[in-house]
């Protein structure tokens, strides 16, 4: 029997506000650097009285996001709780949008190895982060620096159909809310945490398998490993003549195995009902309108665009889209270079090559950069345009632009690499090229004087471009005519 897997993603991502989702209390990228239990209030820390308010910050950039991913942005929401027992929950509930999301019904469209598909989402709500755990030898001890971060839910509909699928939407997701300057994508900070539904039908089935639900995966990689294992595991239980089962996994990423954390009959009953402290969340059109005005270009149609409109390879552009200052300075140098002649294509190679290895070495990034793209496009001009300087010299330049934040010209000019002007270097070269090119020297004495261009070229090769065009012809010039005075 041949299987088609179903998946469908629920997305968590750390919404990048100043304040948390329900308090005043900081948010900051990387709460795991500071001391535990500072940035916390009552509010927070649930101790009785305190009541909860509304981040419109979060709101807005929920909207955002909403917008971005084709969704219908619901007039009215309503939060909820929803009640566990966690040490890392304070309240005994968290507080989250159930039967009244911020949004529904949109899609992200996800170019899977060549092939385009639309992935449906059924919803976006807010809700808050948890505190964290931390598990010693003397006891576990509990950090609530990050309970009340706010977080976007972006659940999708059960539209892919392999790990691969699973891991193009994920990441296409990631580079648009990064886009959205809602999420810094740090994966490695637990910034966009993935849950992975599962389930496998016969190929051709019209109707959906029993699914299970793999929880905290939290890379790329974690997410298209676990998806594969998990069909593996649903394939060979249908194969042997079982059932697959309603079931909560975990995924152990260092040995690369899938656990049991719930079956059907431990699930929870999470008892959801309106937080009668919050008042329903309403969102005007006109609220909307003016967060829909203010949408970046996102990074699929920006690459799009540069496909088209520079001829850019699409693996190229791949390469430069996703981080948005990246995507500017190289945006900007190509700008600049098309003003003179230098190719987007090479703009983008020497980005994707020697900037990013330039970049690597260092921990400042594109924006701290030394280089403007004003000025790599003005090496890219000595180097393509002008002739003036070789691939070498241009490497070499630029780790020196890197350095010291000195214009091209004056690198050029500091470290000699300007092109040769000393006389007797050029006569020299003249001359080697007069004597080893006697079928062109003979045309020209015939009078085919345009051959003159010919010269200029073999003097230009002979010195690797570091001749002045104008001196080699006058030079090339000059010693045919000797030349000729010599047969005559
Ligand atoms: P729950 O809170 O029970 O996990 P949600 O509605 O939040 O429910 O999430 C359900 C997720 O599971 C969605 O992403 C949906 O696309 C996916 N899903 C639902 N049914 C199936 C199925 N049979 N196979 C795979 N994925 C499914
Ligand atoms: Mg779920
Ligand atoms: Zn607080």
């Amino acid at each position: 029997m041949e299987y088609e897997a179903v998946i469908g993603l629920e997305v968590h991502a750390q919404v990048h506000t100043r304040s948390k989702m329900f308090c005043a209390c900081p948010v900051v990228p990387d709460t795991g650097n500071l001391p535990p239990n500072t940035y916390v209030c009552p509010v927070c820390l649930a101790l009785p009285g305190a009541l909860p308010v509304v981040n419109r910050q979060a709101v807005a950039l929920g909207i955002r996001a909403a917008l971005a991913l084709h969704c219908a942005v619901q007039p009215l929401s309503v939060f909820a709780r929803k009640s566990y027992f966690y040490p890392d929950l304070p309240k005994g509930y968290q507080i989250t949008q159930y039967a009244h999301p911020l949004a529904r019904n949109g899609y992200l469209e996800v170019d899977v190895s060549q092939r385009f598909c639309r992935i449906g989402i059924t919803r976006i709500h807010l809700e808050e982060d948890t505190g964290k755990l931390y598990h010693g030898n003397d006891g576990t001890r509990v950090d609530f620096n990050r309970a009340g971060v706010p977080l976007l839910e972006i659940v999708s509909e059960p539209d892919m159909r392999s790990p691969d699928e699973a891991r193009a939407y994920a990441m296409a997701l990631r580079d648009v809310l990064v886009y959205l300057g809602l999420n810094t994508g740090d994966m490695e900070k637990g910034m966009i945490r993935f849950e992975a539904n599962v389930s496998i039908r016969p190929q051709g089935s019209g109707t959906l398998g029993t699914r299970t639900e793999i929880k905290n995966l939290n890379s790329f990689r974690a997410l298209s490993r676990a998806v594969d294992a998990e069909i593996a595991r649903q394939i060979a239980i249908l194969n042997s003549g079982g059932q697959v089962t309603l079931k909560t996994l975990g995924w152990d990423a260092a040995g690369e195995q899938l656990f049991v954390q719930r079956n059907k009959e431990q699930a929870h009953d999470y008892r959801y009902f309106p937080d009668p402290d919050i008042p329903p969340l309403a969102v005007t059109p006109e609220w909307v309108a003016s967060i829909a005005a203010s949408l970046p270009e996102l990074p699929r149609a920006r690459k799009a665009r540069w496909v088209a409109h520079y001829g850019l390879r699409e693996e190229d552009a791949a390469l430069l889209v996703p981080d948005r200052a990246l995507a500017g300075y190289f945006e900007a140098a190509v700008k600049h270079g098309l003003g003179c002649g230098v190719a987007p294509q090479d703009v983008a190679n020497w980005m994707t090559g020697e900037v990013f290895r330039l970049l690597k070495a260092r921990t400042s990034g594109i924006t701290g950069a030394r280089v403007s793209p004003e000025r790599l496009a003005a090496l890219l001009r000595l180097l393509y345009v002008e002739d003036a300087i070789n691939v070498a010299s241009a490497k070499k330049i630029l780790e020196v632009m890197f350095e010291t934040g000195e214009s091209p010209e004056r690198v050029v000019e500091r470290l000699g690499l300007s092109q040769i002007s000393d006389p007797a270097l050029l006569e020299a070269v003249a001359t080697r090229v007069i004597r080893d090119s006697p079928t062109q020297v003979a045309q020209y004495l015939d009078g085919k004087e345009p051959l003159i261009g010919w010269f200029v070229g073999q003097i230009m090769r002979e010195t690797r471009g570091k001749a002045e065009p104008g001196q080699a012809q006058e030079i090339a010039r000059v010693f045919l005519e000797r030349e000729r005075s010599n047969r005559f």
